[in-house]
């Protein structure tokens, strides 16, 4: 059976680094080049830290993907970055696999429809961490008999985007069962500006970004007399792997957007 070529970009990123070593142990997984904005030109191996491939490094992604044939690219970048390359590799019809947050929604309704006018699948998941898909699950099973909830997430302090998409989408998993509701006394005053967190559809939204830490969030849930909480801890990044892994294996067999892991796990 033919190899699955796989593109990374931002491989020297803690988690685009893991997803370098996720392609080269995978059997049928080939790595074929890299997108690096600040060593376009050489060869992965004169990059400390990876010494086994010397596939090509490039600095743009239109360049790459036009020279080198690729199925999949698995970006791990910035926003504002990933979304060019997204853009981009389905217009030349590479499945991408985008791990990266902090997509709008106006981005993922244009992608949306640029993978049905192309018919080019593309997975798009703010947590690639199956324990967390279980936790944003059950917070949403959980929403239909407690309605208030707060959600709390915790991030190491190089996080560049507030809240974490994963909090994010599980607001919005939760909304889908939950009537929107004002939550706290109706007449609460923040006497300093943000105390309260962020607001989605009247539940609030925390972010916690402390040296240390990985990726966290727990979902608590208030009712009289009793309260639940629903935690998940990633404690390194290889604990994303088994997600993008299954995310690769399934673009390959779709011709639309699937935001979300949840999506293709049962
Ligand atoms: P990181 O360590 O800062 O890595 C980001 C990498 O992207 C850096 O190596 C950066 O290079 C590179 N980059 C920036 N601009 C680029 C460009 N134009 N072309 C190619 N590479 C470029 O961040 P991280 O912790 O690995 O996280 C990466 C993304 O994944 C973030 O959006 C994060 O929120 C997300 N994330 C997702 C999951 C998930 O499960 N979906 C889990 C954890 C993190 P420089 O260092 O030179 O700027």
């Amino acid at each position: 059976m033919e190899k699955t070529k796989i593109v990374v970009a931002g491989p020297r990123g803690r988690m685009g680094s893991e997803a370098v070593k996720l392609v080269e142990r995978t059997e049928g997984y080939e790595l074929v080049a890299v997108v690096d904005h600040k060593h376009g030109g050489k060869k992965l191996n004169e990059l400390e830290g990876f010494s086994t491939s010397s596939v090509p490094i490039y600095d743009n992604m239109t360049v790459c993907l036009t020279e080198v044939k690729a199925d999949v690219l698995i970006d791990l970048t910035t926003p504002e970055v990933g979304m060019v390359h997204t853009r981009t590799a389905l217009e030349l019809g590479v499945r991408p696999v985008v791990g990266t947050t902090g997509f709008t929604q106006e981005n993922l309704k244009e992608l949306e429809e640029l993978c049905r006018e192309k018919e080019v699948g593309c997975i798009i998941a703010p947590n690639f961490a199956v324990g967390a898909v279980l936790m944003m699950k059950f917070s949403q099973l959980a929403a239909k008999y407690f309605p208030d909830v707060e959600i709390i997430e915790l991030h190491h302090d190089q996080k560049l985007d507030a809240p974490s998409g994963t909090a994010v989408k599980t607001a919005q998993m939760i909304s889908q069962v939950r009537e929107e509701k004002v939550q706290g006394h109706p007449n609460e005053k923040e006497t300093l500006q943000g105390a309260r967190g962020a607001n989605y559809n009247g539940m609030h939204i925390h972010s916690v970004r402390l040296p240390g830490l990985i990726a966290h969030q727990q979902v608590m849930f208030g009712a009289d007399g009793q309260a639940l909480t629903i935690r998940h801890d990633s404690y390194n990044r290889a604990s994303f792997m088994s997600g993008v892994k299954l995310a690769v294996d399934t673009v390959k067999n779709v011709d639309t957007l699937i935001y979300g892991l949840e999506n293709i796990i049962d």
